[in-house]
C-alpha cells in the first residue's frame, strides 16, 4: 500500500518535474501512479484511468508486457552494459539495426541502412545537428549550417533540442535558439487557412514558407529542413495532403538535407512503421526514440540515409561524437522484443486498417460537439480544438484556460487526455480494441459536456 501523502510530501520536497510549475504543483499534491495494465494505469488511490496519451505518446503495445520485462532480465543477466566506442560492439544493438534497416521501406538513394543510438529524442536530434553540418564540412561546403524547422514544433529539451523547437516559451528561457536555426510556420489549417482556401491550396501555400525561408537564408547557407511527420506536442496539427509532397519538391530543388523527426510518429503510430510512408516523402534521416521500447527503456537514435551515411563512412575518418549509452544492449533487447509483438500482433496494420478506420470515424463525430472546432485523426493520434463560437470559430481567450477546464474533467472522469491551450490532444495505445475506443469516446464526450457546463456557469 502506497502512502499517498507520504510520497507527495517527499516529492514537493526532492522532485523537481520537468515542464511543472513547481509552486502550483506542491500546493495540489502530484498524482502518483502506481500500477498499469493495457490501456489502463491506476493511482495509489484507487483510481483508474484509460491511458489515452500512451504515458507520453510511447506506450504503443500498452502496459504489462510480460515479454518485455523478460528480455531486459536476461539481457542484463548476459551483458548488462558494454559500450560501443572501443571497436566493440554487442548482439542486441546488432540485430536492432539491421532490424530497423530491414522495416524502412527502400527509396532510391534515401534507404536506410545505418543507425546512430541514443537514448532520447532530444539527443537524437542534437546528433541529427552534428550529423548534418559534418556532411557539409565534407562536401566541402561548411557555410551550410543553418537548419529550418517550424514553429510551434518540438524537438527535444537539449539545447540544440530546444532551439529546433518552436516553441516560444522554451526559447524564452535559456537565450535560444542557437545560431544558425530558424522557424517558418507550422501548417496549422484551422488557424492559418485563408476565407475561401482549401486543406490542399493551403497546404501547398504553407509548404512555400520554406522555400521563401531557404532564399532568404540564402540556399548555399541551408543545410537541412526538419519536421515531425504531424506535429505531436504542438497539438496535433496534421497537414494537408498536399503539404509534404511540396516539401519534398523544394527540398530536392536546393539540395537540403530532410530530416523527419519521427520520435513520436514511428512504430505503428500513423499505420506504418516510420511517419514519412504516410505521407509518402523520403526524408534523409529519422529520428526515433519513444515507441521503439514503447517506453519500457530508455533508447533512441537517428537513421540515417545512404545519402548521409556514404558520405560520413567514406570521407569522414572519426565522428567525434557518441553517448555512454549508444546502442545500449538492454535497451536494444527490449526494442526487439518490443517490435516483435508489434509484428506478432499485426498492431500496424491494425492502425492502418479497420480498427484505424473505426477510430477515425468516432473521433469525426466530436465534430458534432458545440465546443469543437474541428476534431482530425490521423493513424492513432488525435487532436481537437475548443472553440468559443463554432460557426465564426471564435477561439477562447488564453486565460479562460479551456483546455486545462476539460483536461480536469478528464481527470476526474478517469481518462488522460493532454491540453496544449486550447487543443485537446491524445494518442492512445494501439492494442486498443473497438470497446476500448467506444469507452475512450465515451469520456471525451462526458468531458467536453462538463467542460461545456462549467463554463457556461
Ligand atoms: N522529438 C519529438 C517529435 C518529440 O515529440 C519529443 C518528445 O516528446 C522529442 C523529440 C524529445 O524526445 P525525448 O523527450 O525522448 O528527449
Amino acid at each position: 500500500v502506497v502512502d499517498t501523502k507520504l510520497i507527495q510530501a517527499l516529492d514537493s520536497a526532492h522532485f523537481l518535474h520537468p515542464f511543472t510549475d513547481f509552486k502550483d504543483l506542491n500546493d495540489r499534491g502530484a498524482r502518483v501512479i502506481t500500477k498499469a495494465e493495457g490501456v489502463y494505469v491506476w493511482d495509489s488511490e484507487g483510481k483508474r484511468m484509460l491511458d489515452a496519451m500512451s504515458g507520453l505518446w510511447c506506450v504503443n503495445v500498452g502496459y504489462g508486457r510480460k515479454e518485455l520485462a523478460d528480455a531486459a532480465y536476461q539481457q542484463m543477466m548476459a551483458l548488462p552494459y558494454y559500450n560501443s566506442f572501443f571497436q566493440t560492439t554487442n548482439v542486441p544493438a546488432v540485430q536492432l539495426a539491421a532490424k530497423l534497416a530491414s522495416l524502412a521501406p527502400k527509396v532510391g538513394d534515401r534507404s536506410f541502412k545505418h543507425v546512430f543510438y541514443s537514448s532520447s529524442g532530444s539527443e537524437s536530434n542534437d546528433s541529427n545537428v552534428r550529423m548534418v553540418r559534418r556532411y557539409w564540412d565534407l562536401l566541402g561546403q561548411p557555410e551550410r549550417k543553418v537548419i529550418i524547422s517550424r514553429n510551434n514544433a518540438y524537438h527535444g529539451s537539449t539545447m540544440a533540442g530546444a532551439s529546433l523547437g518552436g516553441m516560444s516559451g522554451m526559447h524564452a528561457q535559456g537565450d535560444l535558439p542557437i545560431p544558425n536555426i530558424t522557424h517558418i510556420e507550422q501548417p496549422y489549417y484551422f488557424e492559418n487557412g485563408k476565407p475561401g482556401e482549401t486543406a490542399e491550396e493551403f497546404g501547398v501555400r504553407a509548404a512555400g514558407w520554406l522555400e521563401e525561408k531557404i532564399l532568404a537564408v540564402g540556399v548555399d547557407k541551408v543545410a537541412a529542413f526538419i519536421a515531425e511527420p504531424v506535429q505531436g506536442a504542438g497539438g496535433v496539427i496534421i497537414p494537408p495532403s498536399t503539404y509534404w509532397p511540396e516539401i519534398q519538391r523544394i527540398v530536392d530543388k536546393y539540395g537540403i538535407l530532410l530530416i523527419s523527426d519521427e520520435v513520436i510518429c514511428a512504430f505503428g503510430r500513423l499505420g506504418h512503421w516510420f511517419g514519412y510512408e504516410k505521407f509518402g516523402y523520403k526524408p534523409d534521416l529519422v529520428t526515433f526514440a519513444k515507441g521503439i521500447t514503447s517506453g519500457y527503456i530508455p533508447l533512441g537514435g537517428v537513421m540515417v540515409g545512404n545519402r548521409v551515411a556514404e558520405v560520413l563512412i567514406e570521407k569522414g575518418g572519426e565522428f567525434n561524437h557518441g553517448y555512454t549509452y549508444s546502442g545500449h544492449p538492454v535497451a536494444c533487447a527490449v526494442a526487439l522484443a518490443n517490435i516483435e509483438i508489434m509484428e506478432r500482433e499485426h498492431l500496424v496494420e491494425g492502425v492502418r486498417g479497420e480498427l484505424g478506420a473505426y477510430f477515425a470515424k468516432r473521433y469525426a463525430e466530436l465534430n458534432a460537439h458545440p465546443l469543437v472546432g474541428a476534431a482530425e485523426t490521423c493513424g492513432f493520434v488525435g487532436g481537437l480544438v475548443l472553440v468559443k463560437n463554432k460557426q465564426t470559430k471564435e477561439r477562447f481567450k488564453e486565460e479562460d484556460a479551456v483546455g486545462m477546464v476539460c483536461r480536469a474533467h478528464c481527470f476526474n472522469n478517469g481518462l488522460i487526455m493532454r491540453a496544449v491551450g486550447d487543443r485537446m490532444i491524445i494518442a492512445p495505445p494501439l492494442v486498443m480494441t473497438h470497446a476500448d475506443i467506444d469507452a475512450l469516446m465515451d469520456l471525451i464526450h462526458m468531458a467536453l459536456d462538463k467542460t461545456l457546463v462549467e463554463l457556461k456557469a
